[in-house]
């Protein structure tokens, strides 16, 4: 399929209270760990009508207890099958790539395999070029991810107030970007919360069409399960998305991800 224009996609970490919230894409920024600071609103444009939106992008300040209700426990770490899986199964994946960009840090969500994500995804008829049929596309970009083997499942309601991902819609972004993932990490590198927006246009104006609101959504889910981007432009988790699937390397790479407890493999791999 022709590419009229790259969709440029982005996510961005902030902290906010007992969880870090982590940049995939701004990588010098989020390094180290902690210095990213909390700003007091989403940086997002807050798109119409949406009950969640991005509210749940929080200040800085007390932990809340959305995060801390719901802590994990520390993962088990052990460095020698930590460097054991990484060499094993490196080949065909960009985890180098993530790896850089984190300091060497993993960051993943707990298996959730008897406790399916939320996912609430926005309806805002009001918005211009917006079409329901774009919800199926971003239903579709998280079942996809599942369907290549992430242990995350999940489920899609209709209540945002009970939701653990929220999916809002923009008219465009004022950035050169068509769609943004802000998620939370705790101390240990779980991935404990996160949001996604999507662009209905590009930065100029053009509309996106079906399938690469699907791509969008597909690179943004990938970046809400821990992923970071890669250069290389054949991937969905390239900066600036070509493709409109998951390619092999996409897969392994998350699988490689999930195989892994959050956290540094620095030492593992000394
Ligand atoms: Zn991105």
């Amino acid at each position: 399929m022709a590419l009229g224009a790259w969709i440029v996609v982005q996510a961005r970490d902030v902290r906010a209270g007992a969880a870090t919230r982590q940049s995939a894409a701004s990588l010098a920024e989020a390094l180290p760990s902690r210095l990213a600071p909390a700003p007091s609103r989403p940086t997002e444009p807050a798109a119409g009508g949406g009950a969640g939106a991005v509210s749940t992008v929080r200040g800085g300040g007390a932990p809340t207890p959305a995060v801390t209700s719901s802590h994990p426990p520390a993962p088990n770490r052990d460095l020698g099958e930590i460097r054991r899986r990484l060499l094993e199964n490196q080949a065909g994946t960009y985890i180098g790539d993530i790896l850089s960009e984190r300091d060497s840090n993993i960051a993943r969500w707990p298996d959730r395999t008897s406790s399916p994500l939320r996912v609430w995804i926005q309806s805002p008829a009001a918005l211009p070029d917006w079409n329901p049929e774009d919800i199926a596309q971003v239903r579709d970009a998280f079942t996809t991810w599942v369907s290549a083997g992430a242990p995350v499942p999940f489920t899609f309601v209709m209540d945002s107030s009970g939701a653990d991902v929220h999916v809002t819609w923009v008219d465009h972004f004022d950035e050169q970007i068509s769609g943004k993932t802000m998620w939370a990490r705790d101390d240990n590198w779980w991935i404990v919360d996160a949001n996604i927006a999507i662009a209905l246009h590009h930065n100029h104006g053009e509309p996106l069409d079906a399938s690469a609101v699907r791509a969008i959504a597909l690179h943004e889910v990938g970046h809400l399960l821990g992923l970071d981007h890669c250069a290389d432009t054949t991937n969905i988790m390239t900066p600036r998305v070509r493709i409109r699937d998951l390619s092999p390397a996409d897969k392994a790479t998350m699988r490689l991800v999930y195989a892994l407890p959050p956290g540094s493999v620095r030492e593992a791999m000394r």
